[in-house]
């Protein structure tokens, strides 16, 4: 019989990380759960564990260790706290692929110490890519490990590259829903809440995402994940906007030629594509029908009044560690508007401040994003205190 994929999952109580888990349940022939971590959510990890029965579990939070021990003390399962230990469960022997479904920047480490261990990464944090991209695929390439993408527009770009891997892309189309405030102006978007900022038109996701898709800053993140996983010049990653979300993005060839990857929305299909490349596992999720889309729409994205998608572009141009502060400054933004402590519009005008101000180096040791991270996280902070 075939040896069954030992699946690690980094965040399995968020949302990719919940849905994962769903995947994972309907095969189980097919994966061996070995590994599932949390930051702080303890009560959901104790009920993921009872069910799955992993190897073991990670509590990033260590005050909570205790809690997470006492549950599970009649169970098979090994215990572990604090950040430190993402990095040690990754390298078991019987992991085989490590799924990144945790939220930012802490997200860095530990996927480099898996790649380092030789696993295959199914990749949702693209915040990784963001920061370090560079370091990120170039030991990928030197340990000869497979970065699967499990954010939907670049499984799209993956799915629509499989069989033409030698065919060089002349462009890539990465769509956009637009978000919540598509049309909005920056007099109106001055005045936005917490509460409208997280109602996302389209996808059910985590509250770090859901308002980087409302500022577009989640499509600018996307554009550099884009540019390492795909080895593309800026100019060839394009965006447009696509308010039903059914087209997950499109390649265009040498030729001329363009593909598209299509679907409902639903994250579940590139998240186990991720995990069952090269194969496509039946499923019974809802199959798209053409009745219900009559049209499917596209426009430019509004640039001028989101200015985060520019930022991004403009990062990416820059290089070195200017992605890194980027990214920096947006979760500590983020983190401010989701405490109702800056607007809405502030994350942007944050972002573009701490760009500017933080420190630049052009050819960065992973020492020197560390280093950037926490000066642009201050910088941040500072601007708003
Ligand atoms: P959630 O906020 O729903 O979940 C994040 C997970 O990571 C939780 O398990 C959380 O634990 C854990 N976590 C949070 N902070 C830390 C930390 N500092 N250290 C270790 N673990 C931490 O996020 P999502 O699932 O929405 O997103 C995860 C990643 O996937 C993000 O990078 C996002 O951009 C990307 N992504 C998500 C999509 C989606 O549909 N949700 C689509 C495409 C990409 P706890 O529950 O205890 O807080
Ligand atoms: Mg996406």
């Amino acid at each position: 019989m075939q040896q069954k994929k030992g699946v690690a999952i980094l965040g399995s109580t968020g949302s990719i990380g919940t849905q994962a888990l769903e995947v994972i349940e309907a095969y189980p022939d097919f994966f061996d759960l070995q590994v599932i971590t949390a930051q702080s959510n303890a009560q959901l990890l104790i009920e993921q564990a009872k069910k799955f029965q992993p190897n073991a579990v990670v509590i990033v939070d260590d005050t909570l260790y205790s809690t997470v021990k006492e549950a599970l003390s009649s169970e098979d399962i090994h215990v572990y706290a604090g950040k430190e230990a993402l990095c040690q469960v990754v390298e078991f022997n019987e992991v085989h692929v490590v799924l990144t479904a945790l939220v930012g920047y802490a997200g860095l480490k530990p996927t480099l110490a898996a790649i380092d261990a030789g696993k295959d990464i199914a990749l949702a944090n693209k915040e990784t890519l963001v920061v370090a991209g560079e370091i990120v695929t170039q030991r990928a390439r030197e340990k000869g490990i497979n970065i699967y993408p499990v954010d939907s527009e670049h499984s799209a770009i993956f799915q629509c590259l499989v069989g033409e891997f030698h065919n060089p892309i002349e462009k890539i189309y990465l769509t956009a829903s637009g978000g919540p405030f598509r049309g909005w102006t920056t007099q109106q978007l001055e005045t936005v809440t917490k509460a409208q900022a997280l109602k996302h038109p389209n996808w059910t996701m985590g509250a770090k995402i859901t308002i980087d898709s409302a500022s577009l800053m989640n499509k600018g993140l996307e554009v550099i994940e884009a540019k390492w996983l795909f080895n593309l010049k800026p100019e060839q990653i394009d965006v447009i906007v696509h308010p039903q979300s059914i087209v997950h993005s499109l390649v265009q060839f040498t030729d001329g030629s363009m593909k598209a990857q299509m679907g409902l929305p639903d994250m579940k299909l590139p998240i186990q594509f991720a995990l069952t490349y090269p194969d496509r596992f039946t499923t019974d999720f809802p199959r798209f029908n053409f009745m219900d889309y009559p049209q499917l729409t596209f426009e430019q994205a509004d640039r001028t009044t989101f200015r985060n998608l520019d930022l991004a572009y403009e990062a990416m141009n820059r290089g070195g560690t200017a992605a890194c502060a980027l990214n920096a400054s947006n979760e500590i933004a983020v983190q401010l508007f989701l405490e109702e402590k800056i607007g809405f519009l502030d994350i942007a005008r944050t972002n573009e401040w701490v760009m500017n101000e933080a420190s630049f180096i052009q050819k960065p040791s992973y020492e020197d994003y560390v280093a950037i991270d926490a000066m642009s996280r201050e910088i941040a902070f500072t601007k708003h205190s």
